[in-house]
C-alpha cells in the first residue's frame, strides 16, 4: 500500500484505476524512411483517424450548440483531406523520403504561413485551422492522445495540472476524480471537479510515479489522501466513508423543494456556477434557484476559432430555455491570465493576471464584445437573463460596456429581432478598486457579484495559481471579508442586490458571516446547493449577527 498526501479541494471518496493525462508531444523527430510507400500508408491511416474524430466532434457540437458549431469541425475534416495539402505531404514522404510526422509538420507550417500572409482576415484565420488539423493527424501518428482519456473504464485522472482549454475537452463521463501535482484550490481543475461533484486532490508534487499507472487508487477529497493498492483495512474504511457520504446525500435530498430561509425568516438566493449548457441538468437536479455565474469563456475555449454570434446564441438560448424562466446570469468573456486561447493571438505578457484580460479585452477589441452581446440579447427573449462584466476597476469601463449594450439593443430593434427589456446588468467585484468604488459603481448597475477567487488574489497580492503560496492565499483574511461588507453596504444603500460567485460562497464556515453582512445571493457548484440550504435553514441571523460583525471589525481580528 502506498500513501500520498495532497490537499483536498473537492470533497468525496472515489475509487478506480489511476490514469495519467497525456499531452501530444511537441517535439517531432525527423528521419529518412526506408519504405516511403509504407510511410505513406501510415499517413493515410492517421488522416482517416483524424477525419473520424472530427466527425464525432461535429456530431457532439451539433447536439450541444447547433449546426453552425458543427460546421467548424466539418471544415477541419475537409482541410484534412484537401488535395493540395495532401499532395504536399505526399511529395515530402514519397519523393523526399521524410517521415510522416515531419512531413505533416513542414506542410502545416508552409500552409499556415501562406494563409497568414493573405489580406482577407477570413483566410488569415485559416492558419490556426491548418495547424490544428495537422496536430490532430500528428497525434494519431504518434499514438499520443490529444489530451483525451483512452480508457474503456472511468478513471482517476492524474496530471501535472490542467489548463482550462484542456479540461473543457475531457470526456467527463470517464472521470471519477482528479489528482494533480501542482495547482491550487481556486484553479480551474478544482473548480471543474466541484462543478462535477467529484473528488479532487492537488499539490501531490512528484509523489505520483508513472509506474503507478493502472493501479487501483482511492482518493479522499476531504482529507487529501491518495491511497494506492490499499490494504484490506484501509479499503474497508474508505468504502465505509463513501457509503456514509452517499447516505448524507440521500438525507440532503429531503431538502429539495424547501426554501433557503433562515430561522428568523430571511430568504437568500442559492444559485449555481456553470461552464455551459451541459451543466444545467446538475443545476436543476440539485434544485438551485438559478444560475449565478455562467463562465461564457468556456464556450470560446471549446472552439478552434471565435464562436460566431449564432453559435453563442444557441448555447445561451439553450441554458435560458432549459432553466425554464429561472434567472441566469451570464458573464461576458473572461479570458487572459490562466485562461489563454490561441486564436485570440494575444501577445505574451510579463504579468498576465494584471494584464489585458476579461472586460479589458472586450473594450479593447469591441468587435468581439459586440458579437457576444448581440448573441446574449437575442437569447434574452428565451428566459430571465442577467449579464455581468468581469474584472472591473473603473466606472468608465462600466459606462462604456453599457453603451455597447445600448448599441446592440438599437441594432436589434432596427432589425426587428426580439429581445427582453428586463435584462439585468451587473458587474463582478474582483478588484480592490471595485470595492473602494462600489458606492459609485452601484449607481450604474442592477447587481454586484463578488468573485472572491480574484478578489482574494488582488486584495492579498497573492497569485491564486501558485501552489507555493497556499498559506498566504487566505480567502478568510479579514481584508477580504471587510471588503465584502463594504460592497454589501454600498450595494444596499443604492438598491442593488449583491451575491458571491467565487468559491468562498460554498464555504459553510462563512455562511453566518455572509448572512450577517447582508449577502443576497450565493452562487456555488451544483453539489453545494443542498448542504448550503441546510446551513442557511439552521441559522438564526438575529442571534449571530452582532457577534459576527463585532468579530469582523475587532482589534483582535488581524490574522
Ligand atoms: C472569481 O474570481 O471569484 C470568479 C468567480 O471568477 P473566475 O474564478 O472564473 O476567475
Ligand atoms: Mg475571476
Amino acid at each position: 500500500m502506498i500513501l500520498i498526501q495532497g490537499k483536498g479541494v473537492s470533497n468525496g471518496v472515489a475509487i478506480g484505476p489511476l490514469y495519467f493525462y497525456q499531452r501530444a508531444k511537441a517535439t517531432i523527430t525527423r528521419y529518412e524512411v526506408e519504405d516511403p510507400e509504407a510511410e505513406w500508408a501510415r499517413f493515410k491511416a492517421a488522416q482517416a483517424t483524424a477525419i473520424e474524430q472530427l466527425g464525432e466532434l461535429a456530431e457532439k457540437a451539433r447536439e450541444e450548440a447547433g449546426d453552425e458549431a458543427a460546421l467548424l469541425f466539418e471544415t477541419h475534416q475537409m482541410m484534412a483531406e484537401d488535395m493540395e495539402y495532401e499532395e504536399a505531404i505526399q511529395t515530402a514522404v514519397q519523393e523526399n523520403k521524410l517521415n510522416a510526422e515531419a512531413a505533416v509538420t513542414d506542410t502545416a507550417a508552409q500552409f499556415a504561413e501562406m494563409f497568414a500572409a493573405m489580406e482577407d482576415p477570413y483566410f488569415q484565420a485559416r492558419a490556426a485551422d491548418v495547424k490544428d488539423v495537422s496536430s490532430r493527424i500528428i497525434a494519431a501518428l504518434t499514438g499520443v492522445a490529444q489530451g483525451g482519456i483512452n480508457s474503456p473504464v472511468p478513471v482517476i485522472l492524474a496530471a501535472d495540472d490542467l489548463a482550462p482549454s484542456e479540461t473543457v475537452q475531457l470526456d467527463k463521463s470517464k472521470i471519477l476524480g482528479f489528482v494533480t501535482e501542482g495547482g491550487s484550490g481556486s484553479s480551474h481543475t478544482a473548480i471543474l471537479a466541484r462543478t462535477m461533484g467529484i473528488p479532487a486532490i492537488i499539490s501531490v508534487g512528484d509523489q505520483l510515479k508513472p509506474e503507478y499507472e493502472g493501479k487501483e487508487v482511492i482518493i479522499d477529497g476531504g482529507t487529501g489522501n491518495v491511497t494506492i493498492d490499499a490494504d484490506e483495512d484501509a479499503k474497508a474504511h474508505l468504502l465505509k466513508k463513501m457509503e456514509e457520504q452517499r447516505k448524507t446525500r440521500e438525507m440532503l435530498e429531503q431538502l429539495k423543494g424547501k426554501p433557503n430561509e433562515t430561522l428568523d425568516g430571511r430568504t437568500i438566493k442559492v444559485y449555481c456556477n456553470i461552464g455551459g449548457p451541459d451543466d444545467v441538468p446538475a443545476v436543476l437536479s440539485n434544485d438551485a434557484g438559478g444560475v449565478g455565474l455562467f463562465r461564457s469563456e468556456f464556450l470560446y475555449l471549446n472552439c478552434d476559432d471565435f464562436p460566431s454570434e449564432d453559435v453563442q446564441f444557441e448555447a445561451y438560448k439553450k441554458v435560458l430555455s432549459d432553466m425554464g424562466g429561472k434567472e441566469v446570469v451570464i458573464r461576458t468573456l473572461d479570458i487572459g491570465a490562466d485562461k489563454q486561447i490561441g486564436y485570440f493571438n494575444m501577445p505574451k505578457e510579463e504579468n498576465p493576471a494584471l494584464g489585458n484580460r476579461a472586460l479589458r479585452i472586450c473594450l479593447n477589441r469591441p468587435e468581439i464584445f459586440h458579437t457576444q452581446l448581440r448573441a446574449l440579447f437575442r437569447a434574452s427573449a428565451f428566459g430571465k437573463l442577467g449579464i455581468m462584466f468581469p474584472m472591473v476597476t473603473s466606472v468608465w469601463e462600466v459606462k462604456e460596456a453599457k453603451k455597447m449594450c445600448d448599441r446592440v439593443r438599437d441594432e436589434l430593434t432596427k432589425e426587428g429581432i426580439p429581445f427582453s427589456e428586463d435584462v439585468e446588468i451587473g458587474i463582478m467585484i474582483e478588484t480592490p478598486a471595485a470595492v473602494l468604488m462600489s458606492d459609485r459603481l452601484a449607481k450604474e448597475v442592477d447587481f454586484f457579484s463578488c468573485g472572491t477567487n480574484d478578489l482574494t488574489q488582488y486584495t492579498l497580492a497573492c497569485d491564486r495559481q501558485n501552489a507555493e503560496l497556499g498559506r498566504f492565499f487566505n480567502p478568510h483574511h479579514p481584508a477580504v471579508l471587510r471588503a465584502l461588507k463594504i460592497v454589501c453596504d454600498n450595494a444596499h444603500k443604492n438598491g442593488v442586490w449583491v451575491g458571491i460567485c467565487g468559491e468562498l460562497g460554498a464555504d459553510l464556515a462563512l455562511t453566518e458571516t455572509f448572512l450577517s453582512i447582508g449577502i443576497d445571493e450565493l452562487s456555488v457548484s451544483p453539489r453545494s446547493v443542498l448542504p448550503l440550504r441546510q446551513k442557511i435553514r439552521e441559522t438564526d441571523v438575529s442571534q449571530v449577527k452582532e457577534k459576527v460583525l463585532a468579530d469582523l471589525l475587532s482589534d483582535e481580528n488581524t490574522i
